[in-house]
């Protein structure tokens, strides 16, 4: 029977079922960390959100670009494209692409090596996948999300993507969940182990963690352990997570929240981030 590519439109998560014949339901959505949708099941395929869904990109800094869709699909995910003379790197993806943001990354000289930090950044990373058939690296913990596309290169803990390039598996808050840190540019694409909330003007003001956002499951004081041993050895002034990027959160604000969690009981409060560096 043929297959199809079904996104959730609650999440966003994509999955391929039987064509003609919506999935039974959505992993992402079933899971403890995410809420069901209110009011039932909605998968959309690519064919139902052409024209309803477009694709924007813009440069967050000097060769790293950000893919997001408008109006925003699914939680909204945001996927990076790294421009690298040596090749293209993709980390997290979009919710949809449109031909005219496929055709856009081609011009960019098209995509290398293609990875994520955990299904809720993957976006339609299987139609990157399609499209410029990348090396395809996900931690080998994540693999029961890939349904979608074919991983290429399941990673262990430590995973040399590219010349100064490496991603690390943080596990936490998700199975599998891994960060990339970009040594050239001093960027820590941090999937959610952080959320950072903006204010008005889109200034990161307070960070948190979490295992599950919705219901504010926090993460285990073993877990937060193992992010900050991560985190120690990475020097960066920006992070990427899959929805924004926040100029100015650097590994001492990450030490910090990390410090302060541990010296309590189990939280999903935000600290503010004046306070922790
Ligand atoms: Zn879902
Ligand atoms: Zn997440």
């Amino acid at each position: 029977m043929p297959l199809t590519q079904y996104a959730c439109s609650h999440c966003g998560f994509w999955q391929p079922w039987f064509a003609g014949q919506d999935p039974i339901g959505c992993p992402v959505c079933m899971d403890v960390r995410n809420a069901l949708p209110p009011d039932g099941w909605d998968f959309r395929t690519a064919g139902d959100l052409t024209g309803k869904v477009t694709t924007r990109w813009a440069e967050a800094m000097p060769g790293i670009v950000g893919f997001s869709c408008e109006p925003a699909f699914g939680l909204g995910s945001t996927g990076w494209l790294l421009l690298r003379e040596e090749g293209n790197i993709a980390f997290e993806g979009a919710p949809f692409y449109t031909p005219e943001a496929l055709d856009e990354i081609e011009r960019l000289g098209g995509i290398s090596i293609l990875a994520g930090s955990h299904p809720h950044g993957f976006g339609a990373l299987w139609q990157l996948a399609e499209r410029f058939d990348p090396t395809v690296v996900i931690h080998r913990d994540g693999l029961r999300y890939t349904k979608a596309f074919r991983v290429s290169w399941p990673s262990d803990d430590v995973h040399a993507l590219a010349p100064g390039l490496t991603m690390i598996a943080t596990q936490g808050h998700y199975e599998g969940h891994a960060v990339l840190h970009d040594a050239r540019d001093r960027a820590l694409f941090c999937g959610d182990c952080l959320k950072v909330d903006l204010d008005g003007e889109g200034r990161p003001v307070a960070l948190s963690c979490h295992k599950g956002f919705h219901y504010q499951i926090p993460l285990s004081h073993d877990e937060i352990r193992r992010y900050r041993a991560v985190f120690a050895e990475l020097d960066f002034d920006h992070v990427f997570t899959p929805f924004e990027h926040a100029a100015g959160v650097t590994r001492a604000h990450a030490l910090g929240l990390f410090d302060r969690l541990l010296a309590g009981a189990p939280s999903t409060r935000p600290f503010p981030l004046e306070s922790l560096a």
